[in-house]
């Protein structure tokens, strides 16, 4: 085409290009609006429900509450759990008898205490079998008292000992011969043994087999060189250790002061073993002690419990 356009030609063009803006106009308001509705509508709705504007303040202090919980834990662990958890929880205190079965002059005794305490009896007594009937009737569990090696030359662990000397087999014989003598045992712990526990190849024969039976060792801890924690923790058996004698000095003046030292144990560490023996003033002094404690807020639990807390 040449020359100039007409004056008609000019109006059709400018009409087209005015349509043409106006459709891309209308278009981009349309996606605007198209995208904008929904976030104007939500902000609406954050603004004007206050159920809504509540609801993300708590999600919020959730997460910032969980953040700072995972902050702490890695931080402060180890102050939660010796220092602040005591006070927030209850402490868990477990008491064992020991030396129970050669008599049963104490019977009454031990029997008032109940539950409160772990049997520990003796294996080849009088009297063993006796008590697991009255362990079963109080519903307290029992533990066989191994009869293991002193260094006081002095002193005999008495029927059912079991020695550096023997064989293999002999060991583990004599260890099944004193199990079977004291039914319904959960667990073992050593009577005397300063010699026997830090006996490498005797304990690892002893706690190989309490493995095998599913059972746990409470170290009496007669001995620092024990090689026990170390064989149980090598082939995964439960293992607890005593925090406390309560009677090595049998007066009751010492037995008491022993029991306020066993109060600062278990608030610091949450869970605490105590052993005491089948002495009079011992039972005496758990019957006496035992209704305070629990006022005191201190908690008397099994061995079994023990470990569940452990391994849960
Ligand atoms: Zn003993």
């Amino acid at each position: 085409m040449t020359g100039p356009p007409s004056i008609p030609q000019l109006k059709t063009v400018i009409k087209d290009r005015l349509r043409s803006r106006a459709i891309f106009t209308q278009l981009a308001f349309c996606f605007f609006y198209t995208i904008t509705r929904p976030m104007s509508g939500f902000v609406e709705h954050i603004k004007f429900n206050r159920k809504a504007l509540r609801a993300l303040l708590a999600i919020s202090g959730i997460l910032l509450l969980a953040w700072g919980g995972c902050w702490f834990f890695q931080n402060h662990g180890r102050f939660w759990a010796h220092r602040v958890a005591p006070k927030l929880f209850k402490p868990k205190i477990v008491f064992v008898i020991d030396d129970i079965g050669e008599h049963d002059k104490l019977k009454n005794e031990l029997a008032r205490l109940g539950s409160k305490v772990t049997y520990a009896i003796l294996p080849l007594r009088d009297f063993s079998v006796y008590f697991t009937a009255q362990a079963k009737r109080m519903h307290a569990d029992v533990i066989l008292h191994l009869p293991l090696e002193t260094v006081h030359t002095d002193q005999f662990p008495g029927q059912g000992l079991i020695t550096g000397e023997m064989t293999d087999s002999e060991i583990l014989s004599g260890l099944r011969r004193d199990l079977a003598s004291v039914p319904r045992h959960v667990g073992v712990n050593n009577h005397m043994g300063s010699k026997g526990t830090s006996d490498r190849r005797l304990m690892t024969i002893i706690l190989r087999e309490l493995k095998r039976e599913k059972l746990f060792f409470l170290d009496s801890h007669t001995t620092s060189k024990s090689v026990a924690p170390e064989i149980c923790h090598a082939i995964g058996l439960p293992f607890l250790k005593s925090g406390i004698f309560l009677d090595n000095d049998n007066a009751v003046a010492a037995i008491k002061t022993q029991l306020v030292e066993f109060r600062r144990i278990a608030r610091e560490s949450g869970t605490a073993v105590a052993i005491g023996h089948y002495r009079k003033n011992t039972l005496d002094v758990l019957a006496e002690e035992i209704p305070q404690l629990e006022k005191e807020g201190f908690e008397i639990i099994s061995l079994r419990n023990v470990l569940k807390i452990q391994t849960d």
